[in-house]
């Protein structure tokens, strides 16, 4: 079944880039991905202000746009956010939603993750839906607990593959350099899946994509991209250069 997921990679900018940087980084990407056809499809989630100044030098490209947070409702009185139908309509394909950051500095929860996703559903939007455990919890060994709870609190029960992908960003992974082993990495992927068949049903599951994040780079990307259960990466600081956020795409061939 591993063979019918096109690897899908994204990178996360966060909060970095002015727009002289986000265009030249996204024209370079774009260069790279029009040269011949790729067997893997390529995201990048820039911040809120060069959704737009991005999504008209993307214009025709195979490059996918996405944001990396949306409110869970349509519209109205939420000053400083933004709507999955507004992400929509300037052009984004995908929304991150429940991204550690997020669920840290802003205290979503499970629920309010789940709103989201719907939110991003409900507007066409593919929700990449992230979840993983703390240091601290995966030191207690309550990995799998965590991971399946935030699975089943997070993920709409009306999701299917082509409206969602999970990411599995370890959260003591994530901008350190370190990660977990690929054996580690396949196991927590294959529980996300089962996890996932029992709330979309296994054909489904079976199709969704599982991207692994937390310090995926150029030398550890082959490794950690060729396991049966992954498919594709979620890319924060390595996508901030796009030579080394094409190096990683092409790990995933
Ligand atoms: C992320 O923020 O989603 C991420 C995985 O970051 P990094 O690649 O820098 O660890």
């Amino acid at each position: 079944m591993a063979q019918t997921r096109r690897p899908l990679i994204a990178g996360n900018w966060k909060m970095n880039g002015l727009t002289s940087d986000g265009i030249e980084r996204t024209r370079a990407l774009i260069e790279k991905m029009a040269a011949k056809a790729q067997p893997f499809d390529l995201l990048i989630c820039p911040p809120a202000t060069l959704l737009a100044p991005v999504a008209a030098a993307l214009n025709g490209s195979a490059v996918r746009l996405g944001a990396q947070d949306c409110h869970a409702k349509a519209s109205g009185a939420h000053t400083g956010d933004i709507s999955a139908a507004m992400l929509k309509d300037i052009g984004c394909s995908h929304v991150i939603v429940g991204h550690s950051e997020r669920r840290a500095d802003h205290h979503e929860s499970d629920h309010a993750v789940h709103a989201k996703a719907v939110a991003a559903i409900e507007a066409g939007l593919t929700a990449i839906v992230c979840v993983g455990e703390t240091e601290a919890q995966r030191d207690a060994g309550k990995t799998a607990e965590v991971v399946t709870s935030q699975v089943l609190g997070s993920v709409p029960a009306r999701a299917n593959h082509e409206s969602l992908v999970i990411a599995y960003e370890p959260v003591w992974a994530i901008g350190t350099g370190k990660t977990p082993t690929a054996a580690e990495v396949q196991e927590v992927h294959a529980l996300i899946r089962e996890t996932l068949a029992g709330q979309i049903g296994e054909a489904e599951a079976a199709q969704t994509r599982i991207l692994y994040g937390g310090s995926v780079n150029p030398k550890n990307a082959k490794e950690l991209l060729g396991l049966p259960d992954v498919d594709g990466g979620l890319v924060g600081g390595a996508s901030l250069k796009a030579d080394d956020f094409w190096a990683v795409a092409d790990a995933s061939r």
